[in-house]
Formats: structure tokens, sequence, C-alpha cells
């Protein structure tokens, strides 16, 4: 049993700042959270908790505490995907939801299980989850202030349970000041995949993710036979061929974890019931 989160990435700003130190010890607290979670439940169900924890903390760029978009209005994607059925869910452009990954994770049983926009919004609603407005004060000051505050604290988890079952699940706010409609990466199987050899989640430029087609890459390569830190290597060579801005975490069936970003600047926690591994 392993997990390993991110929590996006920080602004040159923040690189020695109060905010840096709160989502370090955040994203510390939320590891030993959602690893004592995966003790009882699968790596599908703890991926979904351990992002919801995410999302309920304002220091993320997801859930509460997203980013506004150009027209001042939030709106959020999430995605879940389980590796052993290898069945991916998720909400694209979802408005008034505090937890968009439960609203993904709810539509793993349906037959149409990727809903944008109202349609999302409307299946949340009937479906028991309440009217909710993530904005926080802060991202409004942004906001107004036309501040591009760089967009980039989306959150994700991928986990190994006792079975060997691993999952992935990713949610962000997208990227701040965007084009409304525009689709992230954190709802497709770029940003965010899995199957029963590998799981990824990933951070940064959604265009740059879709366009190298980051989590699906490496999770093929582990699948086929390279390691964790060889797939890694290549796909973000590609990456770096096409000048992308992209953070990844993933696991393996074995266990192995790895990470790495284009820019090193993200905050990540891993957490095996022993050891803590915390960065940036
Ligand atoms: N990938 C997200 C997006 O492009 C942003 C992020 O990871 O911070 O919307």
């Amino acid at each position: 049993m392993k997990l390993i989160i991110h929590g996006g990435f920080f602004s040159e700003s923040e690189q020695s700042s109060e905010i840096k130190l709160a989502k370090q010890n955040s994203l510390k607290n939320i590891a030993r959270l959602a690893f004592e979670y995966l003790q009882h439940h699968s790596a599908f169900d703890a991926v979904a908790y351990a992002v919801s924890l995410l999302e309920n903390d304002p220091l993320y760029n997801a859930g509460i505490g997203s980013q506004i978009q150009s027209d001042g209005i939030i709106r959020m994607s999430a995605a879940i995907m389980d590796g052993e059925t290898q069945k991916l869910s998720g909400v694209i452009n979802i408005q008034g939801v505090k937890n968009p990954i439960e609203v993904a994770k709810k539509l793993i049983i349906e037959d149409d299980r990727v809903l944008g926009g109202v349609g999302a919004k409307n299946y949340a609603m009937e479906n028991g989850f309440e009217n909710f407005s993530t904005e926080i004060p802060q991202r409004r000051k942004e906001y107004n202030e036309k501040l591009k505050s760089n967009g980039k604290g989306t959150v994700g988890c991928v986990a190994i349970d006792k079975n060997g079952k691993l999952a992935a699940a990713t949610s962000t706010g997208g990227k701040g000041f965007e084009i409304p409609g525009r689709i992230s990466d954190s709802a497709t199987v770029a940003g965010n995949y899995a199957n029963p050899f590998c799981a990824v989640s990933c951070t940064g430029v959604g265009e740059d993710i879709v366009s190298n087609a980051t989590a699906t890459k490496i999770v093929t390569r582990v699948t086929d036979g390279m390691t964790l830190e060889n797939a890694f290597q290549k796909t973000f060579e590609e990456l770096k061929a096409i000048d992308g801005f992209a953070g990844v975490i993933a696991i393996d069936n074995h266990g192995n974890i790895y990470h790495a970003n284009s820019y090193p600047t993200m905050v990540f926690a891993s957490f095996d019931g022993k050891n803590f591994e915390v960065f940036h």
C-alpha cells in the first residue's frame, strides 16, 4: 500500500513563503489521512478521498479556491480512473459544487461517464450534491487585479491498495483567465490515466499535457516493460521538445513511485505508512 499526492505548482513568488510552508504541511497531513483511509479501502476510493481533501483546502486550485476564468466564473474539471476496470469518469467545466471529484466518482457506474458544463451540474444536483460556491476572496482579488497568478495548483493522487490495484484522480479549477469553455487535461486520459500496471496524475499547462499525451504515454510505456524512470525520461524528453510545462506523479504495480516536473516548483507528498517524502 502506498500513495503519492500532488498540489500542483506554486508560483515563483511563493518560493520561500508561508504559503509554500502551509502547502507542505497540508500535503503531509492529507497524505497521512489518505493513507489511513487506504488501509481499509480500495485504491479507487482512496484516490477520490485524497483529492476531495485537497479540494477542500483553499490553498489549491481545485474545489474551494479554484481559479476564476476570464468571464469571472469558476469552472472545475476532475477525473478518476480505476486501474483494474480501466474505466475513467469525469466532469468538465462543472460549476457550483464543492467536490468535483466526488461527482466524477459517482459517474463511474454510468454508461455516459464524462459530463460537461450544465449537464454535469444537473447530474450532480439530481444525485444528492449540494449547490456550493467554491470562490474564496483571494481568487476574486487576484481576478480583480487582473493578476494572472500562474494558475498552477491543480491536485491529484495515485495509489496502490493492499490487493495491488491502482487508481488515479485529478482535480482542477483550470489555469485561470482562460477562454470560457476551455477544456484542460485533467479530465482526459492525457492528464489522468491508470491501468493494472501503472497510474499517473498530471499538473501544468493542459494544452502541453494533451499535446504530449503525458499520462497515457507513461502508463503505456510501463505496461510495455519500461521502468517508471525510463518512461518518465522519454516522455519528458518529448515534452521538452515542445517546450511543455508539466509535473507528474506515478505509481506502478510493484509499488514504485516516481515524480518529475519540467520546472522544479511542484509540491507533492508520498506516504507508505512509514516514510514521508514531501517536496518543495
Ligand atoms: N492542468 C491544469 C489546466 O491546464 C492546470 C494545472 O495543472 O494547474 O487547466
